[in-house]
C-alpha cells in the first residue's frame, strides 16, 4: 500500500471556493486531520476517519499526518484558505526535518483561496499593486518584531493584509497596530474589515483610519489597509497599478 499526504486549503468558507483538486483528494482520502472547525467542513462517509484536533497542536498534528501516510494512509491535512498562508504546510515541513523516511513520502501541497484574496475580490482590487501579508498573532513571534515589520510596510507605502488581527486572549495588540498606523498614515487612509468572507455571516466594512476602531476586528476578520493611493470608485475600492517613487 502506498500512502500519501495532501496538505489542502479549503478556501475561506464557501464550498464553491474549494478547488476541484482538493475535492478529489478528499474523495480519495482514508483520513482527514485538522483544526476542529475545518474538519467539520468535511462530510463524513464510510471508509473515512476524521481526526479533529485543537488549534495549538500544529506540530503534533503534522507528525500524526505524516505517520498515517507512512503506514499507507491516504491522508488530507486541511487548513482554511491556503495551507501555505499562516497554516499547516510549513508545520509539515518542519516536522520532516531530521526524518529522511518522511521526506521520501508522497507529499503534495494543494493551494486554496486565501482570506485576503477572497476579501479583496469582494471589495474590488485593493491589492491591485504591491502588497504584503502580516500575521498579527504573537503566538510564534514577539510583538517587537510585529511592530518592526508593520513600520517597514507602512514606510514602503504598500497595501497590507492583517491575518489573526485580534483575539479574546490578545485584545490589545490590534489597538497598538492602529496606533502605529495613526502615527504614520493620513486619517483618510482606507481600511477594510472583512469578516467571515464567503459565509452567511460575511460582513465587509470600509472605514477611513480616522474612524477605525479595534473592536471592528475579531479572529474571523482579515483587515486590509490600503496604500496612500488606494481609492474608492463607486461602491468599489481599488489600488492603481502604477506608482511613483516617493
Ligand atoms: N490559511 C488561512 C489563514 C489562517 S490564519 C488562509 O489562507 O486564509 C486565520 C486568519 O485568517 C483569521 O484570523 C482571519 O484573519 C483570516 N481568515 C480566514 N478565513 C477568513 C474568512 N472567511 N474571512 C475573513 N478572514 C478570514
Amino acid at each position: 500500500m502506498s500512502g500519501w499526504l495532501c496538505i489542502a486549503g479549503l478556501g475561506p468558507g464557501a464550498d464553491a471556493q474549494i478547488t476541484p483538486e482538493v475535492t478529489q483528494a478528499l474523495a480519495e482520502a482514508t483520513d482527514v486531520l485538522g483544526y476542529i472547525p475545518y474538519v467539520a467542513r468535511v462530510a463524513p462517509r464510510s471508509g473515512l476517519t476524521l481526526h479533529p484536533s485543537d488549534n495549538r497542536e500544529e506540530l503534533e498534528r503534522a507528525r500524526a499526518a505524516l505517520a498515517l501516510a507512512a503506514e499507507g494512509g491516504r491522508v488530507v491535512l486541511v487548513s482554511s484558505g491556503d495551507p501555505g498562508v499562516f497554516a499547516m504546510a510549513a508545520a509539515v515541513f518542519e516536522a520532516m526535518e531530521g526524518r529522511p523516511d518522511w521526506q521520501a513520502l508522497d507529499v503534495r501541497v494543494l493551494p486554496g483561496i486565501t482570506a485576503m484574496l477572497a476579501a479583496a475580490a469582494r471589495a474590488g482590487a485593493p491589492l491591485g499593486h504591491d502588497f504584503c501579508a502580516l500575521n498579527l498573532s504573537d503566538n510564534l513571534k514577539p510583538w517587537s518584531l510585529i511592530e518592526q515589520r508593520l513600520r517597514a510596510v507602512v514606510g514602503a507605502d504598500m497595501a497590507v493584509a492583517f491575518y489573526n488581527p485580534r483575539s479574546a486572549n490578545r485584545p490589545h495588540t490590534f489597538e497598538q497596530v492602529l496606533q502605529v498606523l495613526r502615527e504614520t498614515c493620513a486619517p483618510d487612509r482606507l481600511l477594510l474589515f472583512a469578516r467571515a468572507v464567503s459565509t452567511p455571516q460575511e460582513r465587509l466594512l470600509w472605514v477611513p483610519l480616522g474612524a477605525a476602531q479595534a473592536d471592528m476586528a475579531d479572529m474571523r476578520t482579515v483587515v486590509i489597509v490600503g496604500s496612500s493611493t488606494t481609492r474608492r470608485v463607486g461602491r468599489f475600492v481599488y489600488t492603481p497599478r502604477s506608482a511613483r517613487a516617493a
